[in-house]
C-alpha cells in the first residue's frame, strides 16, 4: 500500500493533495476568453461555437458536430434523434456514469442492462447477441422484447475510461436487430478503434467536456453524426426550435435550450489545440504505471486489442473487495485521491427493477476496479 502511494507522489512530484483528474490550461485559453469578453459575445451567439464544431468534426472524422451545454444534454438529444419515445427500451451497460441512464429516463424510456467485457470494461457484443437471441424477436422490421412486449429502439454502449469497447461487433449486431446505435463517447475523445474515432461508429455519438474530462469547456458536450438531416435537427432542437427570421419569435415545436455558450466554446477551442499533447502525456503515464504495477502484482488496465485509448482515467484491478477497500482507505487518507468504479446502475433505487442479464463481469469489476490519479503531468 505505502509503496504504491509513495510511487504516485513521486510520479506527480508533490507531497500535496493529488486529485484524480484536474484540467490543464497551458495554451490560448485566456486569450480566447478575453476576446469573447472584449467583443461582448459571451453567450449564445459568437464565432467560437462555429469554430469548435468545425474543429471537432474534423478531428473525429465526422461530417457534423453540434455543441451542447453538457454531455448529458448531448445524450438526451441523441436519443430523441434516434426516435426513442416513452416506454421504449434502450440497451446499455450497468457499468457507467449515471448520465447515460438519466438521458434514457428523461424520455420516459427504460434501460435494459447487458454485461460488459473484462478486457474493455465496455458493453460485451457476446452478451448483447445472447440477450437479443434469448429475449427478443424482429416483427415487421422492429425489435420487440418478448418478455416486456416493448420495442428496443436504441443501444448505448460506453467507452469506459476512454478504452474503446468492441464497437464494430456491436454495430453489426445492432444492424441485424434493427436497433439504432448511439455511442456514449463522453470519456473517449482521442480514442480510436481500428483507426476510426470512437463515437463515429453509431448513427450518433455524444461527448462531454465536463471539468474532469480529457479536455474541458467548464461544462459542455457535443453530438456527432454523418447524417445531415439529423445534424440540422440536432441544432434546431438544441436551440429552442426557433425558425430563422430577422425579428420575429417563431418556434415550431417544444424544444430545448441546450446550446453551448460562446465563452465555453472559446475555452474548448483552446483546449482542442493541446489535445495531442495531453494524449501523449497520458499514454506516457500509463506506461509508467504499467511498469510499476507489474512489479507489485496488481493488474493495471491497459488499452484493449485493436484500439488506441486516450487513457483518460488510469485504473487498477485488485484481487478482491477487501484489498480494494484497504487501498481506498489508505490512499484517500494520505492525500492521494482514488475512487472505486461506479456502483452498478441496476443496484440504484431507480433502476433496480430493470431487465438485465447475469452481469457477471460487471459485478466482478465493480468490486475490484479503482481509479488512480490521471491528470496530465506538466
Ligand atoms: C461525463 C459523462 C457523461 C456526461 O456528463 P456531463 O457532466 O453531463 O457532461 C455521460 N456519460 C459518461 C459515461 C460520462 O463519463
Amino acid at each position: 500500500m505505502k509503496n504504491i502511494i509513495d510511487f504516485i507522489k513521486q510520479t506527480f512530484k508533490t507531497e500535496e493533495f493529488i486529485p484524480l483528474h484536474e484540467p490543464r490550461f497551458i495554451g490560448n485559453e485566456k486569450k480566447y476568453l478575453n476576446e469573447c469578453i472584449d467583443s461582448t459575445f459571451v453567450s449564445s451567439v459568437g464565432k467560437y461555437v462555429d469554430r469548435f464544431e468545425k474543429d471537432f468534426a474534423s478531428y473525429v472524422g465526422a461530417k457534423y458536430a453540434i455543441a451542447t451545454v453538457n454531455g448529458t444534454a448531448a445524450l438526451h438529444i441523441s436519443l430523441i434523434l434516434s426516435n426513442v419515445q416513452r416506454d421504449d427500451e434502450v440497451i446499455t451497460q450497468p457499468l457507467t456514469f449515471i448520465a447515460t441512464c438519466n438521458a434514457i429516463s428523461y424520455i420516459g424510456a427504460k434501460p435494459v442492462f447487458v454485461d460488459v467485457d473484462l478486457d474493455t470494461l465496455g458493453l460485451s457484443p457476446k452478451s448483447l447477441k445472447n440477450f437479443l437471441e434469448t429475449n427478443c424477436e424482429i416483427i415487421e422490421n422492429i425489435c420487440i422484447n418478448k418478455i416486456t412486449k416493448r420495442q428496443i429502439k436504441a443501444c448505448v454502449p460506453m467507452h469506459t475510461f476512454g478504452h474503446p469497447c468492441k464497437i464494430d461487433e456491436i454495430k453489426n449486431i445492432c444492424d441485424r436487430w434493427k436497433i439504432t446505435l448511439v455511442e456514449d463517447a463522453a470519456e473517449s475523445l482521442g480514442s480510436f478503434y481500428k483507426d476510426k474515432h470512437t463515437g463515429t461508429f453509431g448513427k450518433i455519438g455524444a461527448f462531454s467536456f465536463n471539468g474532469n474530462k480529457i479536455i474541458t469547456s467548464g461544462g459542455g458536450g457535443v453530438i456527432v453524426t454523418d447524417d445531415e438531416g439529423l445534424a440540422k435537427r440536432a441544432k434546431h432542437i438544441t436551440t429552442t426550435a426557433k425558425i430563422p427570421h430577422p425579428y420575429e419569435y417563431v418556434h415550431d415545436e417544444t424544444a430545448y435550450n441546450y446550446r453551448l455558450p460562446n465563452l465555453n466554446a472559446a475555452l474548448l477551442v483552446a483546449q482542442m489545440e493541446n489535445l495531442d499533447k495531453f494524449l501523449a502525456n497520458k499514454r506516457e503515464l500509463a506506461t509508467i504505471y504499467k511498469d510499476f504495477f507489474e512489479t507489485k502484482n496488481v493488474k493495471f488496465v491497459e488499452e484493449p486489442q485493436n484500439s488506441n485509448s486516450n487513457y483518460w482515467l488510469q485504473a487498477i484491478i485488485f484481487d478482491d473487495v477487501k484489498q480494494r477497500d484497504e487501498f481506498l482507505e489508505f490512499s484517500n487518507k494520505n492525500k492521494v485521491m482514488t475512487r472505486p468504479i461506479w456502483k452498478l446502475m441496476n443496484e440504484l433505487e431507480m433502476y433496480k427493477n430493470c431487465q438485465k442479464d447475469d452481469l457477471k463481469n460487471a459485478k466482478y469489476l465493480e468490486e475490484r476496479v479503482v481509479n488512480i490519479p490521471s491528470s496530465v503531468i506538466l
